[in-house]
């Protein structure tokens, strides 16, 4: 009977044993970092009820009109698979009472759903590194998490090759005044307006600027600027916050046009951006969503956040060659027995070694075979060096290193000598 192999849904991929060293070097990058600026780990559930997202994200966004992964559950419940990180966030904070007269800095990683159309950099199920801060008003929290940014890429050696993109989106109600005037501009302009671009005009027309078609390119340049409709706290915050980038040394470009996808933004965005990945540039973006708690049923509570795509991330560190050959694993010590005996003890022997020296790291042949193939799979492993134990070494309580990558003698060591003698063959 023939069955049509079953593979895997388009645009989620699997991460296969050779690309899992990059990832986790970079994921422990990230971990590292959030250790050492005091950020705690939070981990929610990938389903999580519909209305969060509609209700968060915004009904007349891209995501939730068209991206999200929604269905039925068995009794009859709209769920949808997380398209992003923050509302999950909000949802737990405010669930367990983390929000309630306390500060709080958190990050997550993990899968996100968007049915989007799969290319280079862009998937249907994706993964984000994000961060998010509750209870301060900022501009310092802005800042620290911009700061934050900066030094991974900096331990990553992607400065060079990362731009930071600031916009600022004022508050609610310079928002709403703005969109007036920029509702009109358009008007004006209308046959210009591309057919998505019409759409929005009514639903969500800041989304219009962010529009990459060409021909509007030189009518978006023009258009009225946000920037000079902020109300005067939110003109102050931002120019708080690129003081201190400023001070810190930290290069910026203001644009403008940068407004973001979810609805939840206001006063300070920002992308950092790339030019080495084509069209898919946008590597971490993030900003200030001071009302998104208080629109979700909880107390007012002032909120910046931002996530990073870990795909586009582990592109661009390959793209460029950058990971350290210092974090790719590999082996120490490969164990081989030549025939049953020796086999049995070569097992014993890889357990009391990896007592004795816990941060070896080394493996023991399974399944048999002759020397050669044994031998064979020893430099296939990349392994440094091999432990040989056969029928006389097992009877003189002795073994035989070779040196699977360097021009050396093998050598033949006491079992006694074997725990203080490997450190030092293993050095440097
Ligand atoms: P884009 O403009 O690229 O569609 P976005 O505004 O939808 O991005 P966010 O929702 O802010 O993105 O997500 C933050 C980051 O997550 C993005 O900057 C990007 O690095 C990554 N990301 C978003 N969507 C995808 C996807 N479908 N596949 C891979 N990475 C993604
Ligand atoms: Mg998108």
């Amino acid at each position: 009977m023939l069955s049509k192999k079953i593979q895997a849904i388009r645009g989620m991929n699997d991460l296969l044993p050779e690309q899992s060293p990059l990832w986790q070097y970079f994921e422990g990058k990230v971990r590292d970092l959030m250790r050492r600026y005091g950020y705690a780990e939070i981990r929610t559930p990938i389903v999580e009820q519909t209305a969060l997202f509609a209700r968060s994200i915004g009904e007349v966004t891209d995501i939730v009109e068209k991206e999200m992964y929604t269905f039925e559950d068995r009794n009859g419940d709209s769920l949808t698979l997380r398209p992003e990180g923050t509302a999950s966030c909000v949802r737990a904070a405010m669930e367990h009472g983390l929000l309630h007269n306390q500060t709080q800095r958190l990050w997550y990683q993990g899968p996100m759903f968007r049915h989007e159309r799969p290319q280079k950099g862009r998937y249907r199920q994706f993964h984000q590194v994000g961060v998010e801060t509750f209870g301060f008003e900022g501009p310092d929290v802005d800042a620290e998490l911009i700061l934050l940014t900066a030094r991974l890429w900096q331990e990553l050696g992607l400065m060079e090759h990362v731009t930071l993109e600031l916009n600022s989106l004022g508050s609610l109600e310079a928002r709403a005044a703005y969109r007036e005037t920029l509702v009109a501009y358009f008007e004006e302009h209308h046959a210009l307006l591309d057919e998505d671009s019409r759409r929005r005009l009514t639903s969500n027309p800041l989304r219009i600027l962010d529009s990459k078609n060409p021909d509007m390119a030189a009518m978006l340049d023009a258009a009225p600027r946000l920037m000079d409709h902020l109300d005067a706290e939110s003109r102050d915050h931002f120019a708080a916050l690129t003081a201190i980038l400023d001070d810190a040394g930290i290069d910026y470009v203001i644009n403008p046009r940068l407004v973001r996808g979810l609805d939840y933004y206001s006063r300070s965005v920002f992308e950092w951006t790339t030019t080495a990945l084509g069209s898919q540039g946008t590597v971490c973006a993030g900003g200030r969503y001071d009302g998104l708690v208080e629109q979700l049923g909880g107390k007012p509570t002032p909120a910046v956040g931002f996530a990073m795509g870990i795909e586009r991330l582990i592109l661009l560190l390959e793209t460029l060659e950058l990971m350290p050959a210092a974090a790719r694993p590999s082996l120490d010590l490969y164990v081989l027995g030549m025939g049953e005996a020796a086999s049995r003890a070569a097992l014993l022997l890889g357990e009391e070694l990896r007592g004795a020296l816990p941060e070896l790291r080394l493996q023991v042949h399974c399944g048999g075979g002759s020397f050669k193939s044994q031998i064979k799979k020893a430099d296939k492993s990349g392994a440094r060096l091999a432990l040989l134990l056969g029928e006389d070494e097992l009877a003189e309580g002795r073994v035989t290193l070779k040196f699977l990558r360097e021009e050396c003698d093998q050598q033949s060591l006491s079992r006694e000598a074997l725990v203080s003698a490997l450190p030092e063959l293993l050095a440097d």
